[in-house]
């Protein structure tokens, strides 16, 4: 990204400049239009977001940790029939899988919401239903993997697991072990190179195949009156005394392998942030953030919702292909006596979810000229799909151009971004589940590099830089 400069102090600008200077659009990096004090600002906003990485490695962690941050700031739950008056603030817990949190406005919700949607679930390894095995002194547990990932960089790394398991009675035993230094974590295991001529031959996608996916949960057998009796007992005994729970429960489990480490600083200028998950808790946490440090009552009713299972489709009642969302609106509206289908019409919203960042290492795959940067700002994709174009919802002209109006207004860095060149693969967003409900929805978010993989890197300022644009979004 070559930068136009003006020539030095005490010459005149030529011609061509002034014309260059009016007419080309210019790229700036976030370190060029960010003073000190907001470069500082934005590092300081970056450590709330490493906890929360750090805090919130599932769906269920990632709603709780908002819900509790709601909660503690007055955000009361919604029931269908509640009036919202201006500056009432609300949340819809859904499952304890995804949220909805709102403002309301001076305006009634009739008038259009300002809405915001991420998505807090991302790829992992998921236990299945019937997970333990012993096999050669060893005890595993099968998954099946969740989302689009390469298996092969699940392999070797460490793992820790979170979710949930549920008893016949209904009692709800949450799990996490393997965050504590002091916890042991889990692994799925790969082959020495010495032996791995045939494994080498594989193509990339088949270097760890999906029923290799199965992750080291222990190596000792149970002793009863010193005898070994049985290895899997061992783990079903631990299991037992730690959360009171057998075999039979875990049918009823979720239980997520994620990796096992937090969230780091990258680089030696300390410019962005490594972590697992960041896809799309790095596009959640400052959508609701900017709704938290919401100062006065907004004009039209702000809202966030934090979905999951964006990463197999929105499908499921805790996705955005469901109807939680549009009940929500509905009973919001129908309580102020107004009309959901106008208020949806009038609504605005940002998709905000993260796009890949040009990649140097593999520039082959992206266009350079349409591609997001890292530092360059939020990046606005005005559609996504494949195949030309398929399966997006590819934001009209006429809201983009208001979008754009908005963060130029709000000072915001900001950048165009298409995920890849055309043909070359493609992905789609929640926007799509939004646009059925005919409001105006575009897809903004942060340019990432490595998405999808364990370890996800997005730069600190364009993180910042999407605070301030969801700030003036529920603002406008
Ligand atoms: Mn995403
Ligand atoms: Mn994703």
């Amino acid at each position: 990204m070559n930068e136009d400069k003006t020539l030095g102090s005490g010459t005149e600008k030529s011609e061509a400049d002034l014309l260059r200077e009016r007419l080309l659009r210019q790229t700036r990096h976030a370190c060029e239009v960010m003073n000190p004090a907001e470069i500082a600002a934005a590092d300081a906003f970056c450590e709330g977001y490493k906890t929360f990485l750090n805090q919130a490695k599932t769906e269920r962690e990632a709603a709780a940790f908002l819900l509790a941050r709601a909660r503690a700031l007055g955000f009361r739950e919604f029931r269908p029939g509640d009036i919202c008056r201006p500056g009432d603030k609300c949340y819809v817990n859904n499952r304890n899988k995804a949220l909805i949190l709102a403002v309301a406005g001076k305006e009634p919700a009739e008038a259009g919401l300002r809405l915001t949607a991420a998505h807090i679930d991302s790829p992992r390894l998921d236990l299945k239903p019937s997970p333990l095995y012993e096999d050669k002194a060893l005890i595993l547990g099968k998954t099946h993997y969740y989302g689009g990932i390469k298996k092969y960089q699940w392999a070797a790394i460490p793992l820790a697991l979170h979710g949930v398991v549920v008893k016949k009675d209904g009692t709800i035993v949450p799990v996490s072990i393997g965050e504590d230094p002091a916890d042991p974590k889990f692994c799925v295991t790969d082959l020495l190179p010495h032996l791995a001529a045939e494994q080498m031959k594989r193509t990339l996608d088949k270097g760890i195949q999906g029923e290799e996916l199965n992750i080291i949960f222990g190596s000792r057998p149970i002793l009863l009156d010193g005898k070994p009796e049985g290895f899997k007992l061992n783990i079903l005994q631990i299991l037992h005394e730690r959360y009171g729970i057998t075999e039979w429960d875990l049918l009823s489990a979720e239980l997520e392998a994620v990796p096992a480490f937090p969230a780091c600083d990258v680089g030696l200028d300390r410019g962005m942030i490594g972590a697992y998950g960041q896809d799309d808790r790095v596009c959640a946490y400052p959508c609701a953030e900017a709704l938290f440090a919401l100062e006065g009552v907004p004009d039209r009713t702000a809202v966030a919702v934090l979905a999951d299972k964006e990463e197999i489709g929105s499908c499921g009642n805790t996705g955005l292909d469901t109807n939680f969302l549009l009940d929500f609106i509905t009973d919001l509206v129908l309580g102020q006596g107004g009309n959901p289908r106008v208020a949806l019409r009038n609504t605005k919203c940002l998709s905000a979810d993260v796009n890949a960042a040009f990649d140097p290492t593999f520039p082959g795959v992206m266009e350079p000229q349409n591609a997001a940067y890292c530092n360059l700002g939020v990046v606005v994709t005005k559609y996504t799909g494949a195949r030309g174009k398929s399966g997006t919802s590819d934001a009209g002209a006429e809201f983009f151009a208001w979008v754009r109006n908005l963060l130029d207004e709000a000072g915001v860095l900001w950048q165009a971004g298409e995920l890849g060149k055309v043909d070359e693969g493609g992905g789609g967003t929640v926007a799509v589940d939004l646009a059925k409900l005919n409001l105006d929805v575009i897809d903004i978010g942060v340019p990432i590099l490595s998405m999808h993989a364990p370890f996800e890197l997005a730069a600190k300022l364009d993180i910042a830089m999407l605070e301030k644009a969801c700030r003036a979004f529920y603002q406008s």
